[in-house]
């Protein structure tokens, strides 16, 4: 397909992602994970004592930022920043718990909205986070958006991070993305919401594969 912006938007841990991934590889369009922009400025932060357990440095943040470049890898989805590979360390639990809270800046989303833009500029690309097909690309070709019971979600995401290695308890999991779906939905600058031209898919009962067929099906217009 050819230069096409696919959005898929949604929930956290509803299978965006995985999904997105498939969709790039069948379409031969390049994917990239938004979601791993924010969580790299947020460990960033916490790297460079910009957040702390008592206060958020917005100040720090909004400077410490201004000369970053991101790279998101369409095949290995490496994220570099800077050129320094971050992929591993974007997935920790400190990351998870305040990432939220640095995406909902609204210097922040400005600062990456424009990133987000120049990756689609060129080729097309698949696109997965939560303002995708509202804030980052309304014009875009195909924009899903993807919900699922949250007692679901936490368990598919438990056992994805089980198998990663990450040491989480399932109430943990559930907690976290409880906690970030509410930030995100309650965020006054670009918040997690259905664009109104989005298909919306409830990933509640469905397999991968189930999810892949209806949004390719839509792809072509059947
Ligand atoms: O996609 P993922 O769950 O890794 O995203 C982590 C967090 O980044 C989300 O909970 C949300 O706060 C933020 N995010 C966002 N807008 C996007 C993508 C992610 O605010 N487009």
């Amino acid at each position: 397909m050819d230069k096409a912006i696919i959005a898929i938007d949604g929930f956290a841990a509803t299978g965006k992602s995985t999904l997105a991934k498939r969709l790039s590889n069948h379409l031969g369009l390049p994917y990239v994970d938004s979601g791993a922009l924010f969580r790299g400025i947020t460990f960033l932060a916490i790297e460079k004592g910009w957040i702390t357990d008592t206060n958020i440095y917005e100040k720090s943040i909004e400077e410490g930022i201004s000369q970053l470049k991101f790279n998101f890898d369409s095949l290995s989805n490496a994220l570099t920043l800077n050129k320094r590979d971050i992929t591993n360390q974007i997935r920790s639990k400190l990351v998870s718990s305040y990432v939220s809270q640095i995406a909902k800046l609204p210097f922040v989303r400005y600062y990456l909205l424009k990133q987000q833009r120049q990756m689609g500029s060129s080729n097309g690309l698949v696109m997965d986070g939560r303002d995708i097909g509202t804030a980052v690309f309304p014009e875009a070709d195909f924009k899903f958006f993807f919900t699922a019971k949250p007692e679901v979600r936490a368990q598919r995401r438990w056992e994805e991070m089980k198998a990663d290695g990450y040491l989480l308890g399932y109430n943990e999991v559930l907690k976290n993305i409880l906690d970030r779906d509410k930030i995100d939905t309650e965020r006054k600058v670009s918040p997690l919401i259905k664009a109104d031209d989005a298909i919306e898919i409830d990933s509640t009962y469905l397999s991968l594969q189930q999810v892949f067929e209806i949004c390719v099906a839509k792809i072509n217009g059947k």
